[in-house]
């Protein structure tokens, strides 16, 4: 089983992955498990004070070391060893499907999610191994990067996807392409029919045709992702029909 823990001020946004679709079913099947902490429960004083003004000035709260470190610290103790601790940010590591297969590898991961201006660098410091970053924009808050990393990692969680459905097909996944188009019934739709192969049952037909509508949306849309790879004979020849 995967082991997620996330720290959070809204665990309850988090905790909407447990209850539906892919993630649902992955907690349900016990290929996964998402806990939430809540650093307002470590927090000493009788207001639950997690944040406080940022030194210099200027507008904006910032996460205090404390009680975040000690939720952290707890947090970290109830996960296997090798899990490592990650704060969602901005500023970190751009997620790609790359980083999603390597994050995969462990067997959970600790994932802090921030708010108001951000974190006390010293946090980050002492506690954190890594930041990623779900692209370059600024949400306020970390929850929905922490999702979207969850999500990601539970596709990849053997078993975790039904019978058709397969993560190794989808776009950037092993072999570098995004994925070919896909259609369902009915046949035709205001006039445009399903590609006649698809239609046919000659299986080599349509895995020809599916690789080289991947490589030609590929080329066309995500150029940067063929440049980073070789093609091979087959590719070639789909590509220049
Ligand atoms: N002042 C920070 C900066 O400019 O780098 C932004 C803080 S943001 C308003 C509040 C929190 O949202 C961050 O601490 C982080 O956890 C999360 N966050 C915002 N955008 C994100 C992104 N693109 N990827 C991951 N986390 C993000």
């Amino acid at each position: 089983m995967f082991r997620v823990a996330v720290i959070s001020l809204f665990p309850e946004l988090v905790e909407a992955v447990t209850r539906v679709g892919v993630t649902g079913r992955a907690v349900e099947r016990s290929l996964l498990s998402v806990e939430t902490w809540n650093p307002r429960e470590f927090a000493q004083d009788r207001h639950r004070t997690v944040d406080d003004r940022a030194y210099g000035g200027g507008p904006g709260m910032v996460m205090r070391v404390e009680p975040l470190g000690e939720t952290i610290r707890s947090a970290r103790a109830s996960l296997p060893s090798g899990t490592r601790t990650i704060y969602l940010s901005p500023q970190g590591r751009v997620l790609d499907q790359a980083l999603v297969e390597e994050l995969a590898q462990a067997p959970g991961m600790l994932l802090v999610a921030g708010r108001y201006e951000g974190v006390d660098e010293r946090l980050l410091e002492n506690e954190v191994d890594m930041e990623v970053s779900i692209g370059d924009y600024v949400l306020s808050g970390g929850e929905l990067p922490a999702m979207v990393l969850i999500d990601a990692l539970a596709r990849l969680q053997p078993g975790a996807l039904g019978h058709a459905e397969s993560a190794s097909q989808d776009s950037f996944s092993a072999d570098g392409l995004l994925d070919h188009p896909h259609y369902t019934r009915p046949e035709t739709v205001v006039g445009k029919p399903v590609p006649p192969v698809l239609l046919g049952g000659d299986h080599e037909a349509i895995r020809q045709w599916r690789l080289k509508q991947a490589l030609g949306r590929t080329w066309q849309r995500r150029p940067d992702l063929l440049a980073r790879r070789e093609l091979n004979e087959e590719e070639r020849r789909l590509l220049d029909e």
